[in-house]
């Protein structure tokens, strides 16, 4: 491994760490050293709640749980500024399907392999993945992982640090793997891998937390240097009621589970002697979120401002507006998908163009200012003149609703585990006429005033491929992909096998 230790050392953390307030006291300096991976720069990593909860839980197993970042100082832990070759075991939180692409480039500058066959053969450490995409789909990284916790890792790092512990004494790799195996939420691709190509079953399941209020749910650290700034955060809700074709979350993330008010509450009351300091509400989607009323009357009473993130437009009422203007923000998010109600409805989103004028006008009349509105192109069953339908409700929501309006188009890409996860992508080529066609609107059609972001097709294609088949090359494909490699993308009967093999897994 690259040694980073050295000149590199006294260009450290330090600024960062001194920015942070600690939320709660944890042991720290215990053992066994352990890197734990969010890959991402600083700013983003620390806006993510899941990376810090699990740091906190092993920090309260007495684990020397140390946080590394891709960017600046990518060799050196935030804690410490010790070097990555000081720890003999590696763990990272992959969100998005890109962020693989992100684990490998670090690993290849830190001198570790990325793959599980290379590492050990080399002695280099230990690697596992835990994260939002290990709820939908494990498999992507069987070529990469040692192992893989599946779903909600709080209840999982019991097994995972007793098994490391009797790992550092004894120091048989082989060992540590068949023990981490016998929990059932715990994925090993040396183990598992040679049943399912056997089409064995496997016998592996998420692990679905069904009481939220035992978990711990809120930031360990607000880091003002982090996207959200001077923000703590806290978990409403995971799993989701809806049933939007597209989204990944109602087959993945279990059923709806929430924490009770009463219990955020208790979570917030030491931020009220914390200056500027702000609340993030996180959760699927928080208009759902059943105590949504209780919860925010006890902000506003305990004066912390508030914030959250996409609503979707059914759930947008008085009390929510006046609870975002009352903390200072003028700005809304929603998500209308598709710009006109049929395709909305293709979608599962069961609102019309006329309520998203109606709800956005009342917020308008409120305070907001600005509405971010999220759509998608490629959508099944959409053609090509769907999308001036975009435009046009993005100006309606401009002259109508009296908002500025900026919006950002993505392109839709079938994932597994979702409603559409056999649809067609739509090529590079018509996404890009489709896109190209939608700038001209918004420079000198009818939604010229609006501002427009859009995602590359090349962005959204790499997504649909590693969604499928993981990376290709020795990085790591999944089980399928050698077989078909060079195919522009995942192959409908590609798709088919990988859906195959989660099965055997115990996804279904
Ligand atoms: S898009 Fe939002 S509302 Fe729809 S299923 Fe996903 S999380 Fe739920």
């Amino acid at each position: 491994m690259k040694d980073f230790s050295g000149k590199a050392r006294a260009r450290d953390w330090r600024y960062f760490r001194e920015q942070e307030i600690e939320l709660d006291a944890l042991p720290s300096g215990g053992h066994p050293l352990w890197a734990m991976l969010f890959p991402a720069t600083y700013s983003v990593g620390m806006a993510s709640l899941g990376f810090q909860v699990i740091i906190a839980e092993m920090r309260a197993l007495g684990v020397g749980v140390e946080r590394f970042f891709s960017g600046r100082f990518r060799g050196l832990s935030v804690e410490s500024g010790r070097p990555i070759s000081d720890f003999p075991l590696i763990s990272a939180s992959v969100a998005y399907e890109p962020d693989i692409r992100t684990v490998v480039s670090i690993f290849r500058e830190w001198g570790v392999s990325s793959s599980w066959k290379e590492r050990a053969e080399l002695d280099q450490p230990i690697f596992g993945i835990g994260g939002a995409l290990t709820y939908i789909n494990p498999l992507i990284f069987s070529k990469m992982a040692d192992y893989v916790v599946l779903g909600d890792g709080e209840r999982v790092l019991d097994h995972l640090v007793t098994e490391a512990r009797l790992f550092m004494q004894h120091g048989d790799r082989g060992r540590f793997l068949e023990g981490l195996a016998e929990h059932r939420s715990i994925y090993v691709p040396s183990l598992h891998d040679p049943m399912i190509l056997k089409a064995r079953k496997v016998h592996r399941e998420k692990n679905i937390i069904g009481d939220l209020d035992r978990v711990r749910g809120k930031s360990q650290w607000i880091a003002p240097s982090s996207v959200f700034g001077k923000t703590a955060l806290v978990e409403l809700q995971r799993g989701c009621r809806r049933s939007c074709r597209y989204c990944t979350i109602p087959a993945s993330f279990g059923r709806t589970r929430t924490r009770s008010a009463r219990r955020i509450l208790e979570d917030l009351y030491p931020l009220v002697s914390l200056e500027g300091v702000q609340v993030g509400l996180v959760s699927p989607e928080t208009g759902d979120y059943p105590e949504l009323s209780e919860l925010l009357s006890g902000v506003a009473s305990l004066g912390i401002p508030v914030s959250f993130a996409s609503l979707r437009v059914d759930n947008i009422n008085e009390e929510i507006v006046s609870a975002l203007t009352r903390s200072g923000r003028h700005t809304l998010t929603v998500a209308p998908e598709a710009g006109n109600d049929r395709l909305r409805r293709e979608c599962g989103k069961y609102f019309s163009n006329d309520d998203i004028i109606e709800r956005l006008s009342m917020a308008s009349s409120l305070g907001i200012r600005q509405v971010k509105l999220y759509f998608m192109t490629g959508i099944p069953g959409e053609t090509a003149s769907d999308v001036d339908d975009i435009a046009s409700l993005c100006d309606r929501v401009r002259s109508e609703a009296r908002l500025r309006v900026t919006a950002s188009v993505g392109i839709f890409v079938p994932k597994p585990m979702t409603f559409w996860e056999r649809e067609k992508m739509i090529s590079e080529r018509d996404a890009s006429n489709r896109l190209k066609r939608l700038r001209r609107l918004f420079s000198n059609g009818p939604a010229k005033g609006c501002r427009i972001n859009i995602q590359q097709p090349k962005e959204a294609a790499l997504e649909f491929s590693i969604a499928w088949r993981g990376l290709s090359g020795r990085d790591g494909p999944i089980l399928p992909a050698g077989r078909i490699s060079g195919a522009p993308g995942p192959a409908p009967e590609q798709r088919s096998l990988l859906l195959e093999q989660l099965g055997i897994l115990g996804y279904n």
